[in-house]
């Protein structure tokens, strides 16, 4: 089969599965397979797959037509001004998290050597997109899921940052180490009563564990804001993550704990995302 027959019934495939972006995920996938880019499929549509890559690229397919993201099936994700390593033990990094980069590079512009803790580092996408545009500042990074931290060792090393940071796996509330000038977390936030509501793409393939807020989808955040309060410096920023709707709540768990809020931003579908707070 040449390659602009089997791109045409994966289309059909995809499409027949409910998946909206079937057009240009059969694509992606194609160039995944043969390690070429999209343009090299375009101009090659006539050349024959062979049984390898037939075989190779149908399991692609397969993966995709019962939801896995493309994002898995690539093994990486774009986020901020660097490609990740990604698998299925961390979280998808999503284009609204930037902001939490976007916000640490407004407040910190001529400051140096900063201490940064990322509470639930995940792919170290956050954390290591900092380090990477402030070059004296230093890094840690916890995660209670081992393999959540190979993933970010991973990240680390590629981005040559693995000298300026340290992770650790570790829950939240056994970690006591260090005091820090900036301490952000994208942390479970979701309702558990909400999980299910959640597109199948991501309830089924996204590892529970950084989704599941519990109930109210805020005792992750509950923990997250008590512990942030003992670990930063005074006048310590704290930026973090939320869900649509807890700005109200998560406003007062931080009055609560001592942060004064400097302002709570959208994300693009203009959803209350990201607060930023300082420690009094
Ligand atoms: N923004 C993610 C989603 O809704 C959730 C991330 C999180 O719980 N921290 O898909």
């Amino acid at each position: 089969m040449n390659i602009q027959d089997a791109i045409k019934s994966a289309n059909k495939r995809l499409k027949q599965n409910n998946i909206k972006s079937f057009l240009l995920d059969s694509e992606i996938l194609m160039s995944k397979t043969l390690n070429k880019d999209r343009k090299y499929i375009l101009l090659n549509e006539k050349i024959i797959l062979n049984k390898c890559e037939f075989n190779n690229y149908k399991n692609l397919i397969d993966q995709r037509s019962k939801g896995k993201p493309i994002a898995y099936l690539l093994g990486k994700k774009f986020f901020w001004k660097d490609e990740f390593d990604i698998n299925d033990d961390v979280l998808i990094p999503r284009p609204d998290t930037e902001l939490i980069v976007e916000q640490t590079l407004k407040f910190s512009k001529h400051k140096s050597k900063l201490k940064v803790l990322d509470i639930g580092v995940g792919s170290g996408c956050i954390l290591l997109s900092i380090l990477k545009e402030k070059k004296d500042f230093l890094g840690t990074g916890i995660d209670i899921d081992e393999k959540t931290l190979k993933v970010c060792k991973i990240n680390a090393f590629k981005l040559g940052l693995s000298k300026r940071v340290k992770f650790f796996k570790s829950d939240i509330d056994n970690f006591t180490f260090g005091k820090y000038d900036l301490i952000i977390s994208n942390p479970p936030y979701i309702n558990k009563i909400d999980l299910k509501y959640l597109d199948r793409d991501v309830i089924n393939f996204e590892p529970k564990m950084a989704l599941n807020g519990g109930l109210e989808g805020i005792s992750e955040i509950r923990k997250v804001v008590k512990k942030s309060s003992e670990l930063i410096k005074r006048n310590g920023k704290f930026i973090l993550e939320i869900a649509f709707d807890q700005k109200n709540k998560v406003s007062k768990l931080l009055k609560n704990n001592g942060f004064y809020i400097n302002k709570i931003l959208k994300d693009y579908a203009k959803n209350d995302r990201c607060v930023v707070s300082t420690k009094l």
